[in-house]
């Protein structure tokens, strides 16, 4: 049965404790390979590795440093098939999703940031008080901790950023999908990536993430998962004063005016609530629609639900997959009886798939208010909630209510209304007429319970870096 080992100082190596936990397969809820079961030790071990390898790797020239970022880049895209597969088999997503999608924006990952390294600077300020000028510095030994819904695309979207500013990582992929972080490690093993820079640690979250973000020699710790995590990972690292980038759930809204197009988008707005499961944090699972479209939009929105192929990762034509965990399936399938206890009407799916795994068909749901737990608390699986509207203001109260802010999408031809409603949502990100539309540039990140700080482009090359200011007086003559 394969092993998924830790990578540490260049190389793989098993948990001091020997202990390991089983990874499963999620399309046959059956153990595939086991994972090292790591802890505070290990993640010691991490540390001193990524400390030693620090000072070679900050004093690398940028340029150096974005090539063997790019070097990890093309070695990646040459197995593209191979990481498809691994993260089917591990997370349960379709094999053509993760093949034609999800690797190939890992690879751009890396990319964007090799070029980040080259292209970023810093700020000066020349005025009456002289000139100051801003260093920026990479800040030592940086955590990163991710979770296990796209599994390499936000493992590199950490590690990219904090090594082309030049720091060195120890990293922790989710232990319910270890398998293409460590196929990472390995391939940068094999184009003999400077040992120590990158360094990945698997194990329990309890245990190995909270090592991560507790250990004194770690600067700053680069999270991305569930708000309860995020705050309790806020709760250790605000007394340590380290600096802290939180991308956590969302429960987001998609606003569907019957003045668009909305039949020749409904490929798109069904997506957004059922892709991969629904198990993306940017997926919308509260569909407001307006009132007069709402019936027919029910109709045509529940028909292409129906219509979505749930099958084994590996079948081409299966559009879902199954869920990632014998406990995210309880979860979701806990939160559809929650929304029948709260009175909802279940216009389709609702239930587990008589097979093995873990599968759940597509679910809508209708006949509950912005109150409700359904409506409020993200279920993070195959399920939307439809909810009718009747004016631009009530659309914008019911987006709005929650505690989430993360992303929204409106969907309307009047323009004033799109950008009136872009600057009213309470989201880090709106798409209008678009769902999922990424351009590496832009701030990446949520409001209110959906996080803190923002990632992507020169955000994170400047969350990952300690900005000092030097000032310097000029004799005025
Ligand atoms: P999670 O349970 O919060 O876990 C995320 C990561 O944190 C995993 O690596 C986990 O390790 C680790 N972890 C768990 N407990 C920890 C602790 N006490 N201290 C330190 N680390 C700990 O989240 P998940 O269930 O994997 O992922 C789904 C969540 O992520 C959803 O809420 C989703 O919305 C959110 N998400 C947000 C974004 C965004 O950009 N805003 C993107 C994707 C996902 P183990 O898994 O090994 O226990």
């Amino acid at each position: 049965m394969r092993h998924f080992a830790h990578f540490i100082g260049g190389k793989t190596r098993n948990a001091g404790s020997s202990r390991r936990l089983d990874v499963f397969d999620p399309a046959t809820a059956r153990t595939y390979a086991t994972v090292d079961d790591g802890d505070a030790a290990d993640v010691g071990a991490a540390v001193d590795a990524a400390a030693g390898a620090f000072p070679d790797w900050a004093a690398q020239p940028n340029d150096q440093r974005a090539r063997w970022l790019e070097r990890l880049a093309d070695a990646l895209e040459a197995r593209t098939d191979d990481f498809a597969h691994a993260e089917a088999r591990d997370g349960g997503k379709p094999f053509a999703l993760a093949r034609d999608v999800e690797i190939p924006r890992a690879v751009a990952n890396l990319r964007f940031f090799a070029h980040a390294a080259t292209q970023f600077s810093s700020e000066s300020h020349h005025g009456q008080a002289g000139l100051n000028y801003t260093l920026r510095t990479p800040l030592g030994v940086v955590g990163t901790i991710s979770p296990w819904n796209l599994p390499l695309y936000l493992f590199t979207w950490k590690i990219a950023p904090a090594l082309a500013a030049g720091n060195t990582v120890v990293a922790k992929p989710s232990e319910v999908t270890p398998a293409t972080a460590t196929l990472l490690g390995e391939l940068a093993a094999e184009i003999g990536f400077p040992a120590g820079a990158l360094n990945i640690v698997h194990g329990r979250g309890a245990e190995v993430g909270e090592a991560i973000v507790a250990h004194p020699g770690i600067r700053a710790i680069s999270f991305t998962g569930s708000t309860a995590v995020g705050r309790r990972i806020a709760g250790i690292a605000g007394p340590l004063l380290k600096k802290l980038s939180l991308e956590l759930g969302g429960k987001n809204p998609t606003l569907v005016f019957a003045d668009g197009d909305w039949r020749a988008h409904l490929d798109t707005l069904v997506r957004s609530a059922f892709q991969n499961s629904g198990q993306i944090c940017l997926c919308g699972s509260r569909v407001l629609v307006e009132r007069r479209i709402y019936n027919a939009f029910r109709e045509a929105f529940v028909e292409a639900a129906l219509a979505l192929r749930v099958g084994d990762p590996m079948d081409s034509d299966a559009r879902l997959g199954p869920l990632v965990s014998q406990a995210h399936f309880d979860k979701v399938l806990a939160a559809i009886a929650r929304a029948r206890d709260e009175g909802a009407t279940v216009l389709c799916g609702g239930e587990a798939l008589q097979r093995p795994g873990w599968f759940v068909a597509p679910t809508v749901i209708e006949g509950l208010g912005p109150d409700c737990a359904t409506n409020r608390e993200e279920i993070f699986g195959p399920v939307a909630t439809l909810q009718p509207f009747d004016d631009d203001a009530q659309a914008l109260a019911l987006a709005n209510a929650g505690d989430y802010g993360l992303a929204a999408s409106v969907w309307t031809r009047d323009l004033d209304r799109a950008h009136r409603l872009a600057a009213g949502l309470r989201a880090g990100i709106v798409w209008i007429n678009t769902w999922l539309m990424r351009d590496l540039r832009t701030p990446f990140g949520g409001m209110g319970q959906s996080g803190m700080g923002r990632e992507g482009g020169l955000e994170a090359m400047r969350f990952f870096t300690e900005p000092k200011n030097v000032g310097i007086r000029i004799e005025m003559r």
